[in-house]
């Protein structure tokens, strides 16, 4: 059983519904941070940082959005002594653009970082996908290098996943409209919220979320 809490659903900008990129992945007391945008030590009840377990950070892609919270993330950790290093595992292009950025900040000493591999999607038991544009707007989409709500469904039926959860959602768009594109390809799909948590047994499919607060 692991678990997945929402903890930024909003894309390029934050509003007063979505904090920016940020995503826990919690499996028997360990846990893993996938992206970290900038007020995601805030966005939790309980402190992202809070009970340690903490131990990787898994960037998606470079863009700001993604990767601003992790200075403020690591000058808390460095605050607190808490825990050991904190592994930060992306892309080479993302973990060159991470270094020469915490570098600024601690030009002496730079953070630890670890390189690490993104596991293949095929057959999961739930999908957590950007659909930060509709179909109509595909060319400023493929513009910004980002998905649409059909190609996340698209891409969500070919893998053979049992959820699609979206996430990454503009404020340009209503999302039960940004669902119901990606439901044109792919039946099982929900809207993620700050907050969410949801629950994947082993070998099964995901169960519905329940807010979290
Ligand atoms: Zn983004």
């Amino acid at each position: 059983m692991f678990e997945l809490t929402f903890l930024g659903t909003g894309a390029s900008t934050p509003s007063a519904e979505r904090g920016l990129p940020a995503l826990m992945v919690s499996c028997g007391g360990r846990r893993v941070l996938v992206d970290c945008g900038e007020g995601t030590q805030r966005q939790s009840c309980a402190p992202v940082w809070d009970s340690g377990g903490l131990e990787r950070v898994l960037l998606t892609h470079r863009h700001l959005d993604h990767v601003l919270g992790l200075a403020g993330l690591i000058a808390t950790l460095g605050l607190l002594r808490t825990g050991g290093p904190l592994g930060i595992h992306g892309g080479r292009e993302t973990l060159s653009f991470v270094e020469r950025y915490l570098r600024a900040l601690w030009p002496e000493r730079s953070a630890p970082l670890a390189i690490g591999l993104v596991a293949p999607v095929r057959g999961a038991d739930a999908l957590v996908i950007e659909a930060t544009f509709l179909e109509a707007d595909a060319a400023m989409a493929a513009d910004y290098g980002h998905l649409t709500a059909a190609q996340a469904g698209r891409f969500a039926a070919e893998a053979g996943v049992g959820m699609l959860y979206l996430t990454h959602l503009s404020g340009r768009y209503d999302s039960d409209a940004v669902a119901a594109e990606a439901r044109r390809y792919f039946p099982n799909v929900r809207i993620a919220r700050d907050f969410d948590k949801l629950r994947v047994p082993e070998r099964g499919r995901a169960e519905r979320p329940s807010a979290a607060s």
